[in-house]
């Protein structure tokens, strides 16, 4: 066990790092009782003390271990864009000189944050401009819940961050420890204390995986569908070659054993001519028939080199009609920040362009550098 006069670490320890338990363990480590971490929690996340010499009910000695060891470091945000209904899109530069994307998006009642798992992801479908920069690595625990930390401190607090999706750049559960951790610390009363039911994990479909999160952390689920039959589904969202249909639904439907009464979202990105038939919506109802669901019908956002186009209102309207006629319950997602266009994954793209232009981040307007 250490003691909190041993001499200086050579790694600093970043605490944002540590979900409550973490941080109890941490602190019983260094011969400190679990309730520090408690304590901790909430000068950083809700008096948002980050100095440790003013964290004035830490004994002086554990003030001078923390000051000399550890760090409470956040992503920092190098792009601000600010649309006309009030969506904000940010580009945080985390650690590594990697960069990030995300999303507040404000509606009457609630505000919803977009935040991402990993720095672009490995998993390829085709519809998705995030997949087209490839995988660079995973995000930290403290750098997912940085982006919530960083985003409502930004927002201040006639803005607050209701609700929390992980359906940002990257797949979060092949970054599974880490969102855990995230999600964990967002949900704890000590940070956020947000319910359950408005921390989202939206998942392209890593079945052993969601098998795992239905053991581990009790949240919301949102499932990258997209196609209903493995031919479609294989092109569009790859890892379904690896985790076909029949196998993703058995997993949604053992998800839906915990929570009987919550159900999960299927999301679903019309593409003109690829997956917006009659017989696509058909086949849709009877895919859901065993799994209680709604489903989000996302008109899709083209990027440059996209190899698909939207579907037309009429055929989005009309799959919406066939579905909530079969009794699922079926949103269009609202295109919103339209004037500060980018699909996920593209801002990103446009601060590198920038900065191997060597070009400052200009502060004008509703884009300013931050
Ligand atoms: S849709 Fe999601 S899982 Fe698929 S490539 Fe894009 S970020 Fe990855």
């Amino acid at each position: 066990m250490k003691s909190v006069q041993e001499p200086a670490k050579t790694q600093t320890i970043n605490l944002l790092d540590f979900d409550r338990e973490g941080l109890a363990a941490f602190f019983v480590e260094l011969g400190e009782k679990p309730f520090r971490a408690t304590q901790l929690l909430k000068w950083i996340y809700q008096e948002g003390v980050e100095d440790f010499d003013l964290m004035t009910n830490l004994s002086k000695s554990l003030r001078a271990y923390l000051t000399e060891n550890c760090t409470i470091a956040t992503p920092e945000i190098v792009l601000e864009k600010i649309a006309t209904d009030g969506t904000r899109k940010w580009v945080m530069q985390t650690g590594c000189g990697n960069r990030v994307e995300t999303v507040f998006i404000p509606e009457e009642g609630r505000g919803t944050l977009c935040v991402s798992s990993q720095i672009g992801c490995a998993l390829a479908c085709t519809f998705c401009s995030t997949a087209q920069q490839g995988f660079n690595r995973n995000l930290t625990t403290s750098e997912i819940i940085g982006q919530l930390f960083v985003a409502q401190k930004r927002l201040g607090s006639e803005n607050r961050i209701t609700n929390v999706v992980m359906m940002g750049m990257g797949e979060p559960l092949l970054n599974f420890d880490n969102a855990v951790a995230a999600m964990n610390l967002m949900m704890d009363d000590f940070t956020f204390g947000l319910s359950k039911r408005r921390v989202t994990v939206s998942t392209s479909g890593v079945v052993p995986a969601m098998y795992r999160l239905t053991q581990v952390c009790d949240v919301s689920l949102a499932v990258s569908l997209h196609a209903v039959t493995d031919e479609l589904r294989d092109e569009l969202v790859p890892i379904n070659k690896k985790y076909p249909l029949k196998e993703l639904m058995e997993a949604c439907r053992d998800n839906a054993k915990i929570a009987p009464r919550r159900t999960v979202t299927f999301e679903y990105v019309m593409l003109d001519g690829v997956n917006d038939s009659t017989q696509d919506a058909q086949g849709l109802i009877k895919l859901l028939k065993t799994v209680p669901s709604k489903v989000n019908l996302i008109p899709f956002n083209p990027f440059p080199n996209s190899a698909y186009r939207c579907s037309s209102k009429e055929a989005i309207n009309r799959f919406k009609t066939l579905l909530n006629d079969a009794g699922i319950v079926t949103t269009v997602r609202k295109t919103r920040g339209e004037d500060i266009d980018a699909a996920c994954g593209q801002l990103v793209g446009q601060v590198k362009d920038k900065s191997r232009r060597h070009l400052k981040v200009q502060a004008a307007g509703s884009e300013r550098a931050a």
